[in-house]
């Protein structure tokens, strides 16, 4: 391996580690990017079958201004979706609803005492210590009671992080709100004095959210290690003296920097032999298994992003993204494609339990499965305490000046997330 002075080591070719190599070169840094897969991505990828787009992992990503300025440089083609996006559907006891304040108001999708509840909200009151974190289901109750947890709240979070409103911490997954009702008591007196905007844009690009990821890799390409591994690491005079195994070569190399950017179980093995604390602290880091079903039907008139179902209703299913209403280009003409997640494992359901599921949610006719794909450690889930681990990682970040450590355990779990940071992580000193 050729070292120059001064060079960097960036671990994992996710969003994460292409957007911060690409910024790390645009410094005229010198970079080297290992990748333990044969291509970059990690869990984004896109794929064509029968004439549809099939986007694993994530099938859009939030519009902001990185993303877009990345796009812009990189010369991508922006989709953007049809005003269908702004629509949002709960699905539950077999009836579609319409998720705004003034359907939660009007709409059935609560009860007398549930609507009631939700202006519980309003006697909430301020605080200025920073409180001890939360679950999402203990502040859902505390401001908008039961129901609305159940029938609002956790099929939301579902459609996120497809994980336990009880576990998850709101200091976390919600740091935003948290704030906000630190500040104000009420999350919705709140809202009106902040000028918070409700649903932010979402985008695709013409050839799937992958093209992000070629056209970050076209940048950086001759960088890349693809198939290879840190096998160790160790404090020099330079900085750090890694060994990366390649196939069968092992090759040793000096880095002033190290950003890992792999999963927090990833990071638990290679920093093990280094920091044992650290590395069992990351291996408690759950992560929710997802399968996505990539279901299609005869063109099908359905309003709306799509829809998500409360945990509680007991349906074989998070939700369906209703990916031709909003993106019309992903599928031919004549046909609809719709993203159906589940919770669990490929060969546990059975694709015909879920396309009569869809059907009868939609009324979509002659749906079929055309492709299924299970991440058995889908997405991270940051659970109450989650914080502590951030006290570890800093710890270890202070031990060993020049190594950081992203990736969306850390960052947050959206793609914007995870460009944001290793944008802040490239133009940090
Ligand atoms: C099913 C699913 C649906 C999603 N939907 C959305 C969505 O709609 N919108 C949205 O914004 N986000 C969504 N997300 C979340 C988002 O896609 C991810 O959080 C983000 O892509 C993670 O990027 P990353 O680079 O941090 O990690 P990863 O993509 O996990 O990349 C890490 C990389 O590190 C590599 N690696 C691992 N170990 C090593 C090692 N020892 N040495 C070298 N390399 C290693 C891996 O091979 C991988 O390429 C979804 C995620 C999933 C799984």
């Amino acid at each position: 391996m050729e070292l120059k002075d001064e060079s960097i080591l960036v671990v994992g070719a996710g969003i994460t580690g292409l957007s911060l190599a690409y910024w790390l070169t645009q410094q005229g840094k010198h970079v080297i990017l290992v990748e333990a897969a044969a291509q970059a991505g990690g869990v984004m990828a896109t794929h064509y079958k029968e004439g549809f787009e099939i986007n694993e992992g994530p099938v859009s990503c939030a519009s902001t201004p990185l993303i877009e300025q990345l796009a812009n440089e990189l010369n991508l083609t922006v989709e953007y979706p049809t005003t269908a996006s702004s629509k949002r559907f709960i699905y539950s006891q077999n009836k579609m609803h319409h998720v705004s304040p003034l359907t939660l108001l009007a709409g059935s999708l609560l009860s007398v005492r549930g609507k009631i509840a939700l202006f519980r909200d309003l006697f909430c009151k301020a605080y200025n210590e920073p409180q001890q974190d939360e679950s999402i289901a203990s502040f859902a109750r505390r401001h908008f009671g039961e129901e609305a947890h159940q029938k609002l709240l956790a099929p939301v979070i579902g459609g996120i992080y497809a994980g336990d409103t009880e576990k998850l911490s709101m200091q976390y997954c919600l740091p935003k709100l948290r704030e906000i009702t630190r500040k104000h008591g009420s999350l919705l007196k709140g809202f009106r004095k902040e000028d918070v905007k409700g649903n932010r844009k979402i985008i695709s690009f013409e050839g799937g959210l992958v093209r992000l990821i070629h056209a970050l890799e076209q940048n950086i390409k001759q960088l890349i290690r693809y198939n290879a591994k840190v096998i160790s690491f160790s404090k020099d005079d330079q900085g750090y003296r890694v060994t990366i195994r390649q196939g069968e070569h092992h090759t040793t190399g000096s880095f002033s920097k190290i950003y890992f950017t792999v999963p927090a179980y990833a990071l638990a093995d290679i920093i093990k032999p280094v920091n044992e604390t650290l590395s069992q602290q990351l291996l408690k880091v759950n992560y929710a298994p997802v399968t996505q079903w990539y279901l299609t039907a005869d063109k099908t008139q359905v309003d709306g992003f799509g829809f998500l179902v409360p945990p509680a209703d007991g349906l074989p299913l998070l939700g369906a993204i209703n990916l031709s209403g909003i993106f019309p280009a992903k599928a031919p003409s004549g046909k609809s494609l719709f993203v159906v997640f589940t919770n669990s494992s490929a060969q546990a359901q059975s694709e015909k339990i879920l396309a009569d599921e869809l059907s009868r949610a939609t009324g979509a006719r002659q749906v079929r499965c055309i492709h299924s794909r299970t991440w058995p450690r889908a997405i991270p889930q940051p659970h109450v305490g989650h914080a502590n681990l951030f006290k570890h990682i800093s710890h270890f970040e202070e031990q060993h000046p020049g190594i950081r450590c992203l990736g969306n355990f850390i960052s947050g779990v959206s793609v914007g997330d995870c460009v944001a940071a290793a944008y802040w992580a490239a133009h940090q000193k």
